[in-house]
Parts: C-alpha cells; sequence; structure tokens
C-alpha cells in the first residue's frame, strides 16, 4: 500500500525531476560561465526565515495525490476541498462577461470599485445590523488577502495571535509572515466554539490579534452567543483588534434568519477593532474568481489599501462587477444550496455515526464534518492515507488544521450529492471495519 506521505514525495519527486530534464540549455550555460569562479561556487542564499515555515493547504497536496491515483485507473471520491460543485449564478457569469464586454478591462481603484465597495457596505450593514461606511472596505482577489494584509499591517514582531486550533491553516502561515507568536487554542470537543477556559488563559497584554472564525472550517462549529460576546470582552481588556473570518455566514443551518447574521462587529466598541472577512468563493460558488472583502477600522483599512497597491496592484474591474451582481441580484441561488446542504450534512452525520468506532458532531453550519476515529488507535493522518489509498476516498486529516484535530477526520459535503456520499460512506465503512 503506498501511503499518503510516501504518494505525496512522490509526486514531488517527480516534479523536481522534470523541472531538472526541462531546465532550458541556455540557463545551464550562463551559470557555469557568466560569473567568476568565486561566485559560481557559492550556492545562492536560502528562503528568508519568515517563509521558511510555511507549509502547502493539506487540501492541495491530498488533490494531487488523488489525482495520481485517478490517472492509474482508480475511482475517486473528494471530500477533501471545499469547492463547491454549483457553478457560480448565471446572473453573476453574465454581469462579468458583460463588464468585459463593455471595456472594464483596465486597472481599477486598488480598494475596489466604488460601486463593490458600497455594495459590500450595503449588505455588511444590513446582514450584520451595524453601520459600516464604503471607505473602510478594501476589496481583494478572495478572502485570503483579508486575512494576511491586515495581519501585516498590525502584527509586530513578537506579538502573539490567537487563533482556533484546528483552524484554517492560513492563520499559522500569516502570523509567521507577519513575524508574530503563533497562539493556537484548542476548541471543545464538538468543535464548535473555543475551550472558553483555554482562550481565558491565552488571551494577555502581549496578545495583538484574535482570530475567530464561525462557521468554521474545519468542525462547522458556530460560535454560541456569548463565547462572541466574551472575545469581545477579552479584546476591548486587553486592547488587541479581533479578524472574525466570516466565509461561511450565510451556511448557517436550522436558524430562522439564516440572513439575519450575528457578528462581533455589532457588539458595543467592536466596530473600531474588528476585521470582518467575507466574500465570494463559497456563498456564490465562486471560488476561481478570486473575490473577496475586508472591513476595517479606518487606520487599518488605509494601510492594507496600500498592501494591496504593492502586492497585487487591484482586483480585475469584471470580477468586481460580478461581485456587484451577486450581492446584488436574486438570492434564491443561495437559499437552494443551504437547503442541498443542509440534507447532506444531515445524512452524512447520520451515516457516519453508523460507523462502529466513529463519533461525529452535528455541525450548525459551514459544508464540513469532523468526526472523531481515534478509537481505531491509529494516527488521522495514518487513517486519511488508508482510506485515500484502500478506500479512494480523499478527505483530511484533521492535524493538517493544527495539532489539536489528532484523531479527527475532515470531510467536505460541497462537491456531490447524498448518492455520491453514500458510496464514500460504505467505502470508508469497508476500510474502517478492516482496521478493527
Ligand atoms: N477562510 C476560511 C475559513 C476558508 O475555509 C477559506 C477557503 N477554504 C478562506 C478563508 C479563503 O477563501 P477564498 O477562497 O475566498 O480566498
Amino acid at each position: 500500500m503506498l501511503s499518503r506521505a510516501t504518494a505525496v514525495d512522490a509526486i514531488g519527486r517527480a516534479a523536481t525531476r522534470r523541472r531538472v530534464r526541462t531546465t532550458p540549455p541556455s540557463r545551464v550555460a550562463r551559470a557555469s560561465s557568466s560569473s567568476s569562479s568565486s561566485s559560481s561556487s557559492q550556492t545562492p542564499p536560502e528562503p528568508s526565515e519568515r517563509v521558511r515555515g510555511l507549509e502547502n493547504e493539506g487540501a492541495y497536496a491530498v488533490l494531487a495525490s488523488a489525482k495520481a491515483l485517478e490517472l492509474r485507473g482508480a475511482k475517486v471520491a473528494h471530500l477533501e476541498i471545499g469547492q463547491p460543485s454549483y457553478e457560480t449564478p448565471a446572473n453573476v457569469s453574465r454581469a462579468g462577461i458583460a463588464a468585459i464586454e463593455g471595456g472594464a478591462t483596465k486597472y481599477a481603484a486598488a480598494n475596489g470599485t466604488d460601486d463593490l465597495r458600497r455594495a459590500v457596505a450595503e449588505y455588511v450593514s444590513r446582514t450584520r445590523g451595524t453601520r459600516v461606511d464604503a471607505e473602510d472596505v478594501v476589496i481583494g482577489p478572495g478572502a485570503k488577502p483579508g486575512l494576511f494584509l491586515p495581519t501585516l499591517a498590525i502584527v509586530e514582531p513578537g506579538d502573539e495571535v490567537v487563533y482556533p486550533d484546528p483552524g484554517f491553516p492560513t492563520y499559522a502561515a500569516m502570523v509567521d509572515v507577519a513575524g508574530g507568536r503563533r497562539v493556537p487554542v484548542k476548541l471543545r470537543e464538538d468543535g464548535a466554539s473555543f475551550d472558553m477556559a483555554a482562550l481565558e488563559a491565552a488571551v494577555n497584554e502581549k496578545t495583538k490579534l484574535i482570530v475567530i472564525n464561525s462557521p468554521g472550517n474545519p468542525t462547522g462549529g458556530v460560535m454560541p452567543r456569548e463565547d462572541v460576546e466574551r472575545v469581545a470582552e477579552l479584546a476591548k481588556k486587553f486592547n488587541c483588534y479581533v479578524l472574525s473570518d466570516e466565509i461561511y455566514s450565510r451556511l448557517i443551518y436550522d436558524v430562522e434568519d439564516p440572513d439575519a447574521i450575528f457578528s462581533i462587529i455589532s457588539l458595543d466598541g467592536m466596530l473600531e477593532r474588528t476585521i470582518l472577512v467575507d466574500g465570494f468563493s463559497k456563498t456564490y460558488c465562486m471560488t476561481g474568481w478570486r473575490l473577496g472583502w475586508a472591513v476595517c477600522p479606518p487606520k487599518i483599512a488605509e494601510r492594507v489599501k496600500l498592501l494591496t497597491v504593492h502586492s497585487v496592484g487591484c482586483v480585475a474591474a469584471f470580477t468586481q462587477a460580478a461581485g456587484v451582481e451577486a450581492l446584488t441580484g436574486p438570492q434564491d441561488s443561495v437559499q437552494i444550496m443551504r437547503d442541498e446542504y443542509r440534507e447532506r450534512r444531515d445524512f452524512l452525520v447520520d451515516a457516519l455515526n453508523a460507523i462502529p468506532g466513529v463519533q461525529c458532531p452535528k455541525p450548525a453550519g459551514a459544508f464540513y464534518v469532523f468526526p472523531d476515529v481515534s478509537s481505531f488507535g491509529l494516527s488521522s493522518r495514518e487513517v486519511a492515507s488508508i482510506l485515500l489509498n484502500d478506500a479512494h476516498v480523499a478527505l483530511l486529516p484533521g492535524t493538517d488544521f493544527g495539532d489539536n484535530g489528532e484523531g479527527k477526520i475532515r470531510l467536505s459535503y460541497v462537491g456531490g450529492g447524498v448518492d455520491e456520499l453514500r458510496d464514500a460512506v460504505n467505502r470508508i465503512e469497508r476500510a474502517l471495519r478492516a482496521l478493527r
């Protein structure tokens, strides 16, 4: 059996071999002939300290291994990546195409077009019940820059940043690049929120930023209101910022009004210390369009805008035109998608809990489940590897999201419907039975 690590290594080595073979001869020749003998014998410097610890997002590595299996003829169930199977709503795509045809193909303002920033400000004000200003909105290529750039704008070397563990891997990466100190805080057993005692112990005078993510990746957990209120109190007490990653805000199930989103930004005194991040990837199935936003306090928004100027420049104007249509046009696609995801979640949670040895809490949001498989006596990486290589089900080990993900695996249920999920769970069950 090929372990996951071996499969990934093999892919990495193959890529390296390919690179070596395809190096243009002129470059090799230049390197050996153009410089003096003393300089050519020196190895060029290593990548900087601040990027040396970076790792790939686990989902991409597993996707590569799954593709390698597929090349050998395997039929792989893809539960590893948060890529909705739905297409971008047609009205949104049409708006993007019309914008290209209308000539929106030039540079745009670095912080976003007036139209989109206004639409975002109106949308956030309406859904979060707190007035935010278009001036404080910065548009970026996806939600990720909304995480990364404000962190660079806020964190000084040595500042502590508190974030969920297990949590989205970009949090640890952005803290490293900013030179901050990682302070991962474990989640409670059902993954819905921080272990609040651990959070209380982690936040102190050295904390500059607290990251929250509700609904959360990888657990699907939705933080109870009182926990969010406590985070706000801590942020005010220790005078730090909160980065609230609300990318799954429209995917909360079993609530009366899913479009009224409770956000920390609406709490007393929090507008001036919250960076609210959201975007289009999940809500409007626009992962490949690369469009998201951060609402920041004015002095941070100004710096994030400058970081955008000097890093990515701006987001394509036609992409932003599609974003305006997504926020202001018909919203029925969101409702349809949410209903379908709820059905998949309910099926998957019940089916996983029916497997002896698996315990799966029912998440209130996002599109992941995060069951406990520790009873099989293997690491979560080993379980994920066996499920990929023996059952041909691609999913992620909990440890891809931090040390506290040990014993868990993450399954995404956006890639296919209940029939595909049933087939995947049957295969998981057979493989896990063999381990008992
Ligand atoms: N935050 C979380 C919690 C996510 O899961 C993701 C995407 N998987 C992002 C941010 C990034 O979103 P985008 O693709 O829009 O950059």
